[in-house]
C-alpha cells in the first residue's frame, strides 16, 4: 500500500460531501456569500428542486478577473484578511463553498466590478475556463446546472423536487431572517415562492416570514447581560406547532442549529408546553465575534459559545420571565380556530386578553392559600346548572362573575364587557401546579402520610429508575421505599393530592416519564415536570359539578395565579367573547 496526494479534483468533492449535502445548502453557500458581497438585493431562481439549475443573481461588489479565477481555488477567500479565525466578520470564510461546487455540477459565473470590465468564466468537473469578456451588469450571477451530476451516488439520495424546494425556501427564509436589510425573492419553475422586500428592523423581516398568525399571538422578548443582548419575538404558549422547524435562532446574523439554544427554548417553555409541541420563536443574539466560535463544522451551521453558562442563563431567563409576564394572555388563533379562520373580521383580534394588568401574587399567600372545597362528587347529569348574579360586583373582576356550568366542565362567567367560556380542568390543573411550585420554593412540598402504604407492582428497571429518584420524589412529598422483588411501598403523598387520586396510576405515569427523561438532566425541569403530572392527576376532573361559590372562587384563584392563561400543556383555560365580537358574528356590526 502507497500513500498517494488525492488530485484537487477529488479532494474538492470530498469537502462537497460535507458542505454541500443538496440543493439548499448550495443555495445557502451562495447566497451568504452574495450577503458578504454587500447586496441588497439577491434573486434566487430554481429548477425542479434546484436539481437542474439554481441561478443566484446579486448587485454586490462584483469580481475582477484574478478574483474569478481565485475564487473558484480551494482555501482562496477575500474574508480572512489578517488570519485571524476567532474574529469572523463575514458569513464564509472557509474558501470552500465554489471549488466544492464547481467539483460536482456545471457552474458559470458572470461578474462586474462597478464600472470594470465584466467576466464570464465556467467551470465544469473541476476545469476552469479562461474567463472571457461580459456585457454582466455591476454585481454577479451565479448559475450552478445539474447538481451532483458527477457524483451519481449524492444525486440518488436527493428527495423529491417539492421537498428539495421546500428546503432551499426553509434556508432563504432563515438567512433573510438577519438580514432584514436585503431583498429577497426566490422563483421555483417561474413561480414566485418568497418575495420580500426591504425593510427597517427585523420585526417587519419577521412579520413578512412568518405572517400575521404569528403576529398576533407573539410576545417581543428582549434581554442585555455581560456585552451579549438578545431580541426577538416568541409565540404565547397556546400558539405552538407540531416541529421545530419554526424557531429561528440567530447568532451575529447567523442562522444556526445549535442544541444549546434549542435546549434553552425547550427550558424556557417546558413550564406551559408539552415536550412534544414546539413554540414558534424569532430569537436574535448578538455577542462580540470573539466570543464565540463558528469554526465548529463545514456548513457553518454550528457555533460554540465561549461562555455558553451565560448564555443559557441569558435565554432562559428572558424566555420565562416574558412568560411570566403575559401569564394571564391565552392567544387568539389556536383558541377558536373558526372564528380566527372564517369569521375574524377584518382588524378585529379581540379574542385574547391584551393585558389584564394583572401582576403575580406573592408566593407565600399562594402557598398558603385554602384548598377549594370540591372535594365531594356529584352525580354527572348532562342538564346546565345556572346560578342567580348574587352580587353585581363580581362582574368586575377579570374573569368576572359565574353564571353557569355546562356540560360539567365549561364554567360561564359574565363580565363588564361580554362573556367568559372556562376550561375547569385545565384551570385547576395549573392552579394546582402553581401553588405545588410555590409550596416548592418555601418549604417542600406537603406530604401526608397514608394510613396504609399502598403496595405497588412494578417492572424491575421502572422501580430502579423510581429508587434513583426517591431523594427528589420525596422533596415533592411522594416517599416511597423498595417493598420485596417487583414490588413498591408508597408511603407519603403530597397534601395537595391525598385522597383525589390514583396513586398507583400516578406512580407508573412518573416511573415512565422519568425514564424517558433521563436524558434530559437538570434537576429542576424534572422535578417542574413531576410537578405538572402531580397536578394533572390531582385536579378538577371535568364531570365534576360545581356550585357558584366553589366556581368564583376558582376565577378568583386564576386570578391570582401566575401563567393561569394556559393550562401545563400550553392549552388555554379559557377564552373571552367580548359584547362587541359577539355581535360582530351576528353582523350586528
Ligand atoms: P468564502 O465565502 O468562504 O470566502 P467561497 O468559495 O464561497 O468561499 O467564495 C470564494 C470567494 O469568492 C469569496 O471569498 C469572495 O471573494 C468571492 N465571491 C464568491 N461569491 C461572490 C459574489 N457573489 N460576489 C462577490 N464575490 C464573490
Ligand atoms: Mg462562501
Amino acid at each position: 500500500m502507497r500513500i498517494r496526494y488525492l488530485p484537487e479534483n477529488l479532494v474538492n468533492q470530498i469537502a462537497a460531501g460535507e458542505v454541500i449535502e443538496r440543493p439548499a445548502a448550495a443555495v445557502k453557500e451562495l447566497v451568504e456569500n452574495s450577503i458578504d458581497a454587500g447586496a441588497t438585493r439577491i434573486e434566487i431562481s430554481l429548477r425542479d428542486g434546484g436539481k437542474s439549475l439554481i441561478s443566484i443573481s446579486d448587485n454586490g461588489t462584483g469580481m475582477s478577473r484574478e478574483e474569478l479565477i481565485a475564487a473558484l481555488d480551494r482555501h482562496a477567500t477575500s474574508k480572512l484578511p489578517d488570519d485571524d479565525l476567532s474574529d469572523i466578520r463575514s458569513m464564509g470564510f472557509r474558501g470552500e463553498a465554489l471549488p466544492s461546487i464547481a467539483s460536482v455540477a456545471r457552474v458559470k459565473i458572470s461578474t462586474r466590478a462597478g464600472n470594470n470590465p465584466g467576466w464570464d468564466i465556467t467551470c465544469e468537473g473541476g476545469k476552469k475556463s479562461e474567463p472571457s469578456p461580459s456585457s454582466h451588469p455591476s454585481g454577479t450571477k451565479i448559475e450552478v446546472r445539474d447538481l451532483f451530476y458527477a457524483t451519481p451516488a449524492r444525486l440518488k439520495f436527493l428527495k423529491s423536487d417539492k421537498a428539495e424546494y421546500a428546503a432551499v425556501k426553509n434556508a432563504i427564509m432563515h438567512l433573510a431572517m438577519g438580514f432584514p436589510h436585503i431583498a429577497f425573492r426566490l422563483t421555483h419553475n417561474d413561480v414566485t415562492g418568497l418575495n420580500l422586500p426591504v425593510v427597517t428592523d427585523s420585526a417587519g423581516r419577521l412579520a413578512a416570514i412568518l405572517g400575521e398568525d404569528f403576529e398576533d399571538n407573539a410576545i417581543p422578548i428582549t434581554a442585555e447581560r455581560d456585552g451579549v443582548t438578545l431580541s426577538g419575538h416568541i409565540s404565547l404558549p397556546t400558539f405552538h406547532k407540531g416541529t421545530s422547524q419554526n424557531q429561528y435562532l440567530l447568532v451575529n446574523g447567523r442562522a444556526v442549529k445549535d442544541k444549546l439554544l434549542n435546549a434553552c427554548v425547550r427550558a424556557g417553555y417546558a413550564d406551559v408546553l408539552a415536550r412534544d409541541r414546539h413554540p414558534v420563536v424569532a430569537l436574535f443574539l448578538q455577542l462580540p465575534p470573539h466570543d464565540v466560535d463558528v469554526n465548529v463544522h463545514p456548513a457553518k451551521a454550528e457555533v460554540r459559545f465561549r461562555d455558553s453558562a451565560s448564555i443559557r442563563g441569558l435565554v432562559i431567563g428572558a424566555l420565562r420571565h416574558v412568560l411570566h409576564e403575559n401569564g394571564f394572555r391565552a392567544s387568539s388563533a389556536n383558541t377558536i380556530p373558526f372564528l380566527s379562520s372564517s369569521r375574524r373580521m377584518p382588524g378585529s383580534g379581540n379574542y385574547y386578553i391584551p393585558d389584564s394588568g394583572l401582576r403575580r401574587n406573592d408566593n407565600a399567600m399562594l402557598a398558603e392559600s385554602p384548598q377549594l372545597a370540591w372535594d365531594h362528587d356529584i352525580a354527572p347529569s348532562a342538564r346546565a346548572e345556572v346560578f342567580e348574579l348574587t352580587s353585581p360586583e363580581t362582574m368586575t373582576f377579570p374573569l368576572g362573575a359565574a353564571r353557569a356550568q355546562i356540560h360539567e366542565n365549561y364554567i360561564i362567567a359574565q363580565t363588564g364587557e361580554g362573556m367568559m367560556i372556562i376550561d375547569q380542568h385545565a384551570a385547576h390543573e395549573r392552579l394546582v401546579y402553581e401553588r405545588f411550585k410555590a409550596q416548592m420554593e418555601l418549604q417542600g412540598v406537603e406530604k401526608q402520610g397514608l394510613l396504609t402504604p399502598e403496595i405497588i407492582n412494578l417492572d424491575e428497571h421502572l422501580i430502579e429508575t423510581l429508587l434513583a429518584n426517591a431523594e427528589t420524589l420525596k422533596k415533592l412529598g411522594l416517599e416511597i421505599e423498595p417493598f420485596g422483588p417487583g414490588a413498591l411501598a408508597v408511603q407519603t403523598v403530597p397534601a395537595l393530592l391525598a385522597g383525589r387520586m390514583d396513586v398507583t396510576k400516578l406512580i407508573r405515569e412518573l416511573a415512565d416519564e422519568l425514564t424517558e427523561h433521563e436524558t434530559l438532566g437538570g434537576l429542576e425541569e424534572r422535578l417542574n415536570q413531576i410537578l405538572s403530572t402531580m397536578a394533572c392527576h390531582g385536579s378538577v376532573r371535568s364531570g365534576r359539578r360545581m356550585n357558584a361559590e366553589e366556581m368564583n372562587a376558582l376565577l378568583r384563584q386564576m386570578e391570582k395565579t401566575p401563567l393561569s392563561g394556559q393550562c401545563n400543556h400550553g392549552r388555554p383555560t379559557y377564552i373571552e367573547l367580548k359584547l362587541n365580537d359577539i355581535e360582530k358574528l351576528f353582523g350586528r356590526k
